[in-house]
């Protein structure tokens, strides 16, 4: 059969309808060499299409498996994708604006870690931005959960870049291994917060002050758990970090400072967020619980427990089906605790 007759065609609009059923698409076409048909790209979005990050996906994707592309344009809504075979190496993508480091990194990082060889990635735009995952919690929540499947991602954080301005640098050390253990962390959790972190990048230190007195009386934490990390190399930018151990899992949550928004309640956001986690005892988070399945699909198991799955999981979940012969289902364990469990249709359900 030609290349094109395997094309997988994903409708871009179905439902979460944004731009990971892109990355998802192109990590996974990359993975198993089959080319993809994307239309409606990010219909769902206010302004749809390939935006600048997701452009930079595309292209970067592209480079690591020496892809065929037709569409990638800025604001295209359909794409092609026909990939060749993923290429270790080092690699150096410039978004160009503040979009997401660390949503192209995810783009890449399942090729690079079914490819030969270690890979050294650096990415120039945003580090912190909302709606995707701060550098943080792609270094302390998502890489060890990696380490447990296919391999290893070290991260460094050369400069961290805010919206509008961008500018921020990251970079990761990518190192295929043999399968690991997996993930079954199916067991109630009592979470918690270990650490609260302000980054402040040339703004005012009593923004900092004045979050994290929110932190800590809310939270109720101790001075030594409380940090404030300043930089003038950079920004202008505020995000507020809540690091949580809940089991296994070190989770992150963020939030982030606005031109408008009054510090406590950026702070008070992020404790809501953070409350939210603490009540439901499970140890993945809702963001860690989408962005897992990729890795558990590439190796095939794996179970957690996590809040009520988002649509992001849950498209993610169809996406990845188009792809690999897995199974997800998803169970509410108990009130507010959810199962969800990747497996090969041939095998039977664990536990
Ligand atoms: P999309 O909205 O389709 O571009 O996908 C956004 C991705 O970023 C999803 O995988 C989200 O789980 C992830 N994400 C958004 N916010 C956060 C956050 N605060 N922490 C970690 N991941 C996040």
């Amino acid at each position: 059969m030609s290349d094109k007759a395997k094309l997988v065609h994903l409708d871009g609009s179905q439902g979460e309808g944004g731009g990971q059923i892109l990355r998802t698409a192109l990590a996974l076409a990359a993975v198993t060499g089959r080319g993809v048909l994307l239309e409606n790209i990010r219909a769902r979005r206010k302004n749809p299409g390939l935006a600048r990050q997701h452009l930079c996906a595309v292209q970067a994707a592209a480079q690591v498996c020496q892809a065929q592309v037709r569409g990638a344009e800025l604001r295209s809504r359909w794409l092609e994708f026909i990939p060749g075979k993923p290429t270790a190496g080092g690699y150096r993508f410039d978004i160009g604006t503040a979009g997401s480091t660390t949503l192209v990194l995810q783009t890449v990082l399942p090729p690079l870690l079914v490819a030969e060889g270690a890979s050294q990635v650096e990415i120039t735009g945003g580090t912190h931005n909302p709606m995707a995952p701060p550098f943080e919690f792609l270094k302390e929540t998502f890489a060890p959960a990696l380490a447990r499947t296919l391999g290893r991602l070290e991260l460094e954080l050369l400069r961290p870049g805010f919206y509008p301005a961008g500018g921020g640098r990251i970079q990761a050390r990518i190192e295929p291994t043999a399968p690991g253990p997996g993930i079954q962390w199916t067991e109630p959790v009592r979470p918690r917060v270990v650490l609260a972190q302000v980054l402040l990048a040339r703004l005012p230190r009593h923004i900092a002050t004045r979050e994290l007195d929110v932190l800590r009386r809310k939270l109720r934490l101790e001075e030594d758990q409380l940090e404030i990390l300043a930089r003038d190399d950079a920004g202008p930018g505020n995000a507020v970090l809540v690091h949580v151990q809940a089991g296994p899992v070190r989770e992150v949550f963020v939030g982030f400072g606005q031109r408008g928004k009054p510090a406590p309640r950026v702070a008070a956001e992020v404790v809501q967020q953070v409350q939210a986690f603490l009540q439901a005892r499970v140890p993945v988070g809702p963001h860690l619980a989408d962005q897992l399945l990729i890795p558990l699909a590439l190796l095939g198991r794996g179970a957690f427990l996590t809040t009520r799955p988002t649509r992001h999981t849950q498209t993610n979940a169809e996406v990845i089906r188009r792809f690999l012969p897995v199974e997800f289902s998803f169970h509410e364990h108990s009130p507010g605790q959810w199962r969800v469990q990747v497996q090969c249709p041939s095998e039977e359900p664990s536990g």
